[in-house]
Formats: C-alpha cells, sequence, structure tokens
C-alpha cells in the first residue's frame, strides 16, 4: 500500500455536503483506505473572484493503486458529483486533486506530483498541517515548515 494526500474542494451545490459525500466517496472505495481526514474550511476562491467561497479538506490515504490510476478514480468521483469543466479555476461542484504520492515526483501534462502548488495554497497547507506534522517532507529540499 502506498500512502498519499488528497485535496478536496467545492463552491457549488451545498458544498459542505459535497465534500463531506467525497470524503465518503474515498472511504468506500474497496482500493483506498481512508487514513485521516481534516476539518473542513473555507476559504476565497482562486483566481475569478466572482464567485462563491470554497469549502477544502486534505485527506491521508492508502492505496494499491498506482498514481495515474488513483487520478482516474478520484475523476470517477467527481463526475458522480456532476462535475462540469468549465472555466480555469471557475466554481465547481468538486476538485479533488492528488497533492502527494509517496516521494513520486512526476511532471506530465495529466499528472504532475507533488501537486505545484501547495506552497501557494493556505487552504491545502493548513488542513495538511492539521492531519500531519510541519516536517512532511513535500520534495527532497522542502518540507512542509517551509511553507508556513
Ligand atoms: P489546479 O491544479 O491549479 O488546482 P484545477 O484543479 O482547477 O487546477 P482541473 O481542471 O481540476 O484543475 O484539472 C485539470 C487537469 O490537471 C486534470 O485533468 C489532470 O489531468 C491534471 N492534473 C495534473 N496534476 C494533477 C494532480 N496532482 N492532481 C489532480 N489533477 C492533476
Ligand atoms: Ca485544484
Ligand atoms: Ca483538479
Amino acid at each position: 500500500m502506498k500512502h498519499a494526500f488528497i485535496g478536496i474542494g467545492s463552491n457549488l451545490d451545498s458544498p459542505i455536503t459535497q465534500v463531506r459525500g467525497a470524503i465518503e466517496d474515498i472511504k468506500s472505495h474497496n482500493k483506498i483506505k481512508l487514513l485521516k481526514s481534516s476539518s473542513l474550511y473555507k476559504s476565497k476562491p482562486v483566481g475569478p473572484q466572482d464567485q462563491d467561497d470554497f469549502i477544502n479538506a486534505v485527506v491521508k490515504i492508502a492505496t494499491t493503486l498506482s498514481p495515474l490510476q488513483l487520478l482516474g478514480e478520484l475523476q470517477k468521483i467527481e463526475y458522480l458529483h456532476h462535475r462540469k469543466r468549465l472555466k480555469k479555476w471557475g466554481p465547481r461542484s468538486l476538485d479533488l486533486d492528488i497533492l502527494m504520492f509517496e516521494n513520486t515526483v512526476m511532471r506530465t501534462k495529466k499528472l504532475t506530483l507533488p501537486h505545484p502548488e501547495i506552497s501557494r495554497r493556505d487552504f491545502v497547507i493548513v488542513p495538511l498541517l492539521e492531519i500531519t506534522h510541519k516536517n512532511l517532507v513535500i520534495t527532497k529540499n522542502k518540507k512542509l515548515r517551509d511553507y508556513l
């Protein structure tokens, strides 16, 4: 089993229910084990400001899936929550990002690991800190504490 962290966000169609529902979907997936989940946090949107606040959370999982398989399963869950791809950084009913997958480093169009925006997003850093610690290794020479 490999460990990974997933960032969850929603600002459409009852965001709290969406985020709680997504955590339940992750928990009940037969190839994903939910290890920890953060509290729910409220944040201002990234990009266009003419949209509602977001509800965010981070979960820690263990899985037998590969990173790309995990991305595929998370996209199925987004689809179940009626995620429509409208505009970049626009409102969405559910967004599931892989923040980190073990110590995997990859940079392809389909999947970049660790997620490149972690250092710039309080709504990722704060929940991550709640379920981990300052010494969490993000990349070879960066720890979570370096982003605080
Ligand atoms: P951001 O990645 O800046 O948070 P976003 O979540 O709004 O933006 P999406 O429209 O949800 O972006 O995703 C666009 C594509 O990003 C996905 O189809 C996926 O292939 C790709 N992607 C690359 N790296 C990741 C990752 N670590 N987790 C999830 N998707 C990723
Ligand atoms: Ca995102
Ligand atoms: Ca995404």
